[in-house]
């Protein structure tokens, strides 16, 4: 029996939630860490001076401000899933996006954002602690929700040419085996 370890991290950004759940998105956080991730998505007003990173063009105002965005989780690299918007309200993960067709990809999926520096942070492995966790966090949603393997995507799935995560070094048959995402 696998234990879930669930830490409330409440995030102010996310609205009302019109439809039925019928798609889980994965991300990485692509930041320096788990805290500089958990803190720009619980951040009702970020600035991009808080964030640098080498997303940004060195000569950005530090006091622009940012989009606000968020989560249902976060999945740290040991294992701790961390709860940030409860699954009933719409969480802000997706951005511009778009899945069979309809636009409003937040409206009708679950959120999951890995800790992991992604392409702008050396590419890191996925732990085998962070998967295992993934994975029966995804047991737990897919079996709530009456979802199957095909229903749990990528966020380059739903943003093509825009977005890069969870990017090619995670690992979608491990999910796969078991039954938590299509082999790929
Ligand atoms: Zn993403």
């Amino acid at each position: 029996m696998f234990n879930l370890r669930f830490i409330d991290r409440p995030s102010p950004n996310y609205d009302p939630r019109a439809r039925a759940i019928d798609l889980v998105v994965l991300h990485y956080t692509g930041m320096q860490s788990a805290d500089i991730a958990l803190k720009r998505l619980t951040d009702p007003a970020p600035l991009a001076g808080n964030y640098p990173g080498p997303w940004q063009d060195k000569d950005i105002d530090p006091m622009t401000v940012l989009g606000r965005v968020s989560a249902h989780y976060v999945v740290d690299e040991v294992g701790n899933i961390y709860r940030l918007v409860a699954e009933a309200h719409r969480a802000w993960h997706a951005g511009v996006s778009s899945w069979e067709g309809d636009p409003d990809t937040n409206g009708r999926s679950i959120g999951i954002e890995l800790v992991n520096g992604g392409h702008d942070f050396g590419l890191p492995d996925f732990p085998e602690d962070q998967i295992n966790a993934l994975i029966h966090l995804l047991r737990h949603i897919l079996a709530r929700h009456e979802l199957d393997a095909s229903r749990v995507v990528g966020h380059s799935d739903v943003a093509p040419g825009r977005k890069l995560d969870p990017g090619e070094k995670f690992p979608w048959v491990r999910l796969a085996e078991f039954g938590v995402a299509l082999p790929r």
